[in-house]
């Protein structure tokens, strides 16, 4: 078999992405993933007519990039859309009882979420002056323009709960870094976004929630099936050295060590396993990278006779800030978005817990994780039996933090990654975290390794100096 143009180490969504726009442009390109099948954190499990999802459950999308993808891979037939509010709210636990997130304005006012001070403070937003420090976090930023309460009450919620992160560390420009933009340009939150909305700026809905009908594994499987990626499962990267023509890289394999020659090596595993990659020959990257901290996650399902819920379920779920309990982050109804995901009859839930806030259930056994989150529940949606069937899947690295100096430490990584011609890292550390922004980071990766190659006069087929259907829009450090 031919040495590839790029070879990809790491086959989640962020290593598949860039290996699907490559293909899609004709440049040949080869995945290696270490497990057993590629997909890293996106993973369906179907047990017992139940559809269950071990880390990644939706996508929400607002890129066309994403669009395009989908679009092209024949996977928009297969979506599922989740219902939005108002029918179906997404609540937040407030004071023991779950409270509606009001995702309008006028819905706020009416809310009783804030108290009526909470509210002024948020009306003020257009009025307070715009932020001079770069560095600054997440609750400076939000507790500057929008007020300690609101940050208390729904921010710090959503930034701890789908990022398992915790404001107080987080850089607001690297977690936030549209709502900094908005803010450097109109010197108003509520100004820009009005400015957006009213120039239709948005090149696809807002609110786009989906999944596929039989789960994230879908984008997966259709992702690794493209003609021209060749993905290789069991393959796992030992060593990455640079030759005078490009990479090599050595892994072991099932059929022994095996080595690959490629123009292009893209990085695209979690950051400490890029470090060891990288130690050989670039200490200081290793460091940068190694440096990167994560959170753990443990997502426990939850599935309940409906008779013993004695609470409509109607929402997608709730969020918990940290002062109601730090432990648990959210929850999710997953009959309620997905009927056909539980069989007839049956209440299905998702549960997080730990995240940044709370590293310490990382220690906790399965019956702890149940008698706890049981303890929480009952009360909240009037159960009155224990779940007939649990699963509880474990990551110990789940979602890398983007606490600190980050955008200072992406700059750095930028910086010793340009000396390395045709070294690429393109993981969730980079860009954001959501499989949205791994498959927008895919494609501008694409681009530039597509037009690298061009530029280095490599015999490229036809098909790769076709131009690519759209442009990248800007809002990630990709
Ligand atoms: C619990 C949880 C819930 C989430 N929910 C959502 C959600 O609802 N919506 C959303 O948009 N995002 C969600 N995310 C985030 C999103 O799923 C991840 O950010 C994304 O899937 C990460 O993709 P990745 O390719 O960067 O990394 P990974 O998925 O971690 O992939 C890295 C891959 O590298 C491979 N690898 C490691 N070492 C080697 C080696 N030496 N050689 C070869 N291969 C190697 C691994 O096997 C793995 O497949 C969630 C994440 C978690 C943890």
């Amino acid at each position: 078999m031919s040495d590839p143009e790029v070879i990809v180490i790491g086959g989640g969504v962020s290593g598949l992405s860039v290996a699907w726009w490559l293909a899609e442009a004709g440049i040949p390109v080869e995945v290696w993933d270490e497990a057993d099948q590629p997909g890293g954190k996106i993973a369906t499990r179907a047990a017992g007519g139940y559809l269950t999802e071990r880390a990644a459950s939706l996508m929400l999308n607002f890129r066309p990039e994403v669009s395009r993808l989908l679009a092209a891979t024949g996977l928009d037939a297969d979506r599922v859309s989740c219902p939005g509010p108002p029918g179906s709210p997404r609540y937040v636990l407030q004071g023991g009882r779950l409270v509606p997130v009001p995702m309008r304005p006028g819905a706020l006012v009416r809310s009783p979420l804030l108290s009526l001070r909470g509210k002024l403070r948020v009306l003020a937003e257009p009025f307070v002056p715009k932020g001079r420090r770069p560095e600054e976090t997440v609750s400076e930023f939000v507790q500057r323009r929008l007020g300690r309460e609101l940050l208390e009450k729904t921010m710090e919620p959503f930034i701890a709960g789908p990022l398992a992160s915790d404001p107080d560390l987080a850089s607001a420009q690297a977690v936030l870094p549209r709502l900094k933009a908005i803010e450097q340009r109109y010197a108003s939150l509520a100004l820009g976004i009005f400015v957006h909305r009213v120039l239709k700026r948005r090149t696809a809905p807002i609110h786009e929630v989906f999944s596929f009908r039989n789960g994230l594994a879908t984008l997966i499987d259709a992702l690794a099936a493209a003609p021209g990626v060749r993905v290789h499962a069991r393959h796992a990267a030992t060593q990455l050295e640079p030759t005078r023509s490009g990479w090599r890289v050595t892994g072991n394999t099932p059929g022994g060590e095996r080595t690959l020659r490629a123009r292009h090596v893209v990085l695209s595993l979690p950051a400490a396993g890029a470090a060891t990659l990288l130690r050989p020959f670039d200490d200081e990257l290793e460091g940068l990278l190694r440096g990167i901290e994560y959170a753990s996650l443990t997502v426990v399902h939850l599935a309940f006779d409906r008779s013993t819920v004695h609470h409509p379920l109607k929402g997608t779920g709730f969020l918990v800030p940290r002062a109601e309990c730090p432990q648990l982050t959210g929850c999710q109804w997953v009959s309620s978005l997905f009927p056909c995901r539980a069989p007839p009859g049956k209440a299905l839930m998702t549960c997080y817990l730990g995240g940044a806030r709370a590293p310490e259930t990382r220690e906790w056994d399965d019956d702890r994780c149940i008698a706890a989150l049981m303890a929480w529940l009952a009360p909240l949606v009037k159960i009155t039996a224990a779940p007939e069937r649990v699963w509880i899947d474990r990551h110990e690295r789940a979602l890398p933090l983007y606490h600190g100096a980050y955008p200072g430490r992406l700059g750095a990584i930028a910086a010793r990654l340009a000396n390395w011609p045709g070294l690429h890292v393109a993981a969730n550390y980079r860009g954001g975290v959501s499989i949205r922004d791994r498959i927008a980071c895919g494609y501008a990766m694409a681009q530039g390794i597509r037009s690298a190659l061009a530029d280095s006069g490599a015999p490229l087929p036809a098909a790769a100096f076709r131009s690519f259907p759209m442009h990248a829009v800007g809002g990630s450090s990709c």
